[in-house]
């Protein structure tokens, strides 16, 4: 699961910590093909049972047509992009005709919702604007159908998973660690998260199936906090914390 690609002198405090190096990623899918895996698209991830990984990008940023596609493309490897359909054609967001590019170069793309919203704690009505209306939306700008959605902040719960199989829908993506697995659900499924000081042998591990525990802990830690605090009051705390 990567976001932005950028150096970190280009991106906001905020984002820095998921903002990887454009030559860092370029790496990473080097450390891919000398391992011998593929890089597939979240729907070719789950078909297989091993023999690649499966790549996605969430948020929608431009650095997705002008960063990622390129590299991806000369390595020979699929992935699937996620969009927050309101922020398509802001400033560092992708633009619809990017998405189309995006679209008849092969790569996948799904939803990420229609606001970035904490889809975990939404009413049903609310719920199904962000999913129904996003895979609406982008289906729209497509011409074709969208079957894949990932959760905004990983707030996945049993309610996504239904309101995205209702909308038609065939794959949910959280951010919990872990491995796809052919058994698994696919409307609640893992992904590990690359971040900019990710090392090559970290992400070398990643790409084995390894699950490090500190990052297991701390989203274990992470989610702990949010159902003792609340959401808005978990918010709050994290926004005040160093690594959103
Ligand atoms: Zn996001």
């Amino acid at each position: 699961m990567y976001h932005g690609l950028a150096r970190p002198d280009a991106v906001r405090a905020a984002d820095r910590r998921y903002a990887v190096a454009p030559e860092a990623f370029a790496a990473q899918l080097e450390v891919l093909g000398e391992a011998g895996l593929a890089g597939w698209t979240g729907t070719e991830a789950v078909a297989q049972d091993g023999g690649g990984v499966g790549i996605t990008f969430d948020d929608g940023c431009a650095s997705d047509v002008l960063e990622a596609a390129p590299r991806l493309h000369a390595a020979g490897c699929g992935a699937t992009f996620f969009v927050v359909t309101s922020w398509v054609g802001r400033p560092r967001h992708v633009s619809v005709g990017g998405l189309r590019e995006l679209d008849a170069a092969g790569f996948e793309l799904g939803i990420h919702s229609r606001t970035h919203a904490p889809l975990s704690t939404l009413s049903p009505a609310a719920l199904r604007n962000e999913v129904a209306g996003a895979k609406a939306e982008l289906e729209d700008w497509l011409g074709h159908e969208v079957a894949h959605l990932s959760c905004p902040g990983g707030r996945w719960s049993p309610a996504v998973a239904r309101a995205a199989a209702e909308a038609g829908l065939r794959t949910v993506c959280t951010s919990d660690p872990g491995v796809v697995t052919p058994s698994g659900d696919r409307f609640r499924l893992p992904r590990q998260v690359v971040l900019r000081t990710t090392s090559p042998g970290a992400f070398a591990a990643l790409c084995r199936g390894a699950v490090p525990w500190p990052r297991r802990a701390r989203h274990h830690a992470l989610r702990w906090t949010r159902d003792a605090l609340g959401e808005h009051r978990y918010r709050r705390a994290r926004a005040v914390l160093p690594g959103r």
